[in-house]
């Protein structure tokens, strides 16, 4: 769970797959095994559709009950096999128009490819908390890295209920004198051992099956109403800051940045070769809007992508498969 900030960015990669759920990481064992440098990039470990999902049956080969996170485990350990690199970072913002593609990282880390392929799956936030636009910057915010350090022996508030709430709540809590952990459900989607590690922190006091009421101050944000969703009990949460690390059902496009062809503004238009309007970017995944949410489909799109990607590095008139 350590960050690292000191990644090596000089590198010019084949391709940059932003995310890591079935759709990229299927693509990952393709473009590695096709010897393709090939970095991954992906917010947190247990994160995406896939890595909260408890318990999954129907993956083939797969008979399980297995875990989410234990078949995505399976997923990547198969594409570093091949040589594919897998990097956490959250990927904020990108520059893909050039024949040199570029990738930011929310920590300021820039890396760079000849192909991105696009794999950030859809589960965005659609709505947002009373009061948490007015105090943006003045005490809300959405990376651990960038401001704990503001809230050097503060109390803080962390609203989030998956491993990359977590991550950054231990992050967070390098600094913060004393951290109220709000988990809107009635249970954190994260893996034991990340649960007990946040739970074993003196700082942290996770409350459980809590909902967000209002963020409140006056310039600058001084509390947290929540309410406890059993007893319906309210209770102001007195902290300088308030950092939010939820998800949604909204495709996960924003630093794309409108660069490529998109309908409804977040529905990436791609071909039947997975690729988008800008050559060199490939899509893949629930991130595309698929009506049918799968992981074995998300994996299928992934591989269409990574053999796209083959074809249009190495100027092929046609895709080939791989043997
Ligand atoms: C509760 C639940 C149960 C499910 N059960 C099943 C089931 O039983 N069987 C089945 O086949 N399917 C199931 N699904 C659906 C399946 O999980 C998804 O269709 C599949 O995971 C989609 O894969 P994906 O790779 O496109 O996206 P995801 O799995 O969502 O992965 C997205 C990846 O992108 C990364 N990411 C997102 N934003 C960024 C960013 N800004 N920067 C860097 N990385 C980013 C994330 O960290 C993650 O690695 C279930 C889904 C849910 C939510």
């Amino acid at each position: 769970m350590e960050l690292t900030l000191d990644f090596h960015t000089d590198k010019v990669y084949d391709v940059i797959i932003i995310g890591a759920g079935p759709a990229g990481s299927s693509a990952a064992i393709y473009t590695a095994r096709a010897g393709l440098s090939t970095l991954v990039l992906f917010r947190a470990e247990a994160d995406g559709a896939l890595g909260v999902t408890q318990k999954i049956e129907n993956y083939p080969g797969i008979r399980g009950p297995i875990s989410g996170y234990e078949l995505l485990r399976l997923m990547r350990e198969h594409a570093k096999a091949f040589g594919a690199e897998f990097v956490r970072g959250k990927v904020i913002a990108t520059d893909l128009l050039g024949e040199i593609k570029k990738v930011y990282t929310i920590d300021g880390r820039e890396f760079k490819s000849r192909a991105v392929i696009i794999a950030s799956g859809a589960m965005e936030r659609t709505n947002k908390y009373k009061g948490e636009e007015e105090f943006l910057g003045k005490g809300v915010s959405y990376c651990g890295v960038c401001d704990a350090a503001f809230f050097k022996d503060k109390p803080v508030a962390v609203v989030g209920e998956d491993d990359y709430a977590l991550e950054e709540t231990e992050f967070i809590a390098r600094f913060a004198s004393k951290i109220y952990l709000v988990v809107p459900s009635s249970r954190i989607k994260a893996p034991h051992e990340v649960i007990a590690e946040v739970q074993f922190n003196p700082k942290v006091e996770i409350l459980l099956h809590h909902r967000v009421v209002e963020i409140v101050g006056s310039s600058l944000v001084e509390g947290l109403w929540v309410q406890d969703i059993n007893t319906k009990e309210k209770k102001l949460l007195k902290v300088d800051g308030v950092f939010i690390f939820l998800g949604g059902n909204k495709p996960s496009v924003d630093f794309l940045m409108n660069q490529v062809e998109m309908t409804d503004g977040h529905c990436i238009v791609v071909n039947e070769e997975m690729s988008t309007s800008v050559p060199g970017v490939f899509a893949a995944g629930d991130v595309l809007c698929n009506n049918i949410k799968q992981a074995v489909i998300a994996a299928a799109d992934g591989v269409k992508a990574a053999l796209a990607v083959d074809k249009y590095l190495n100027k092929k008139t046609k895709i080939t498969a791989q043997w």
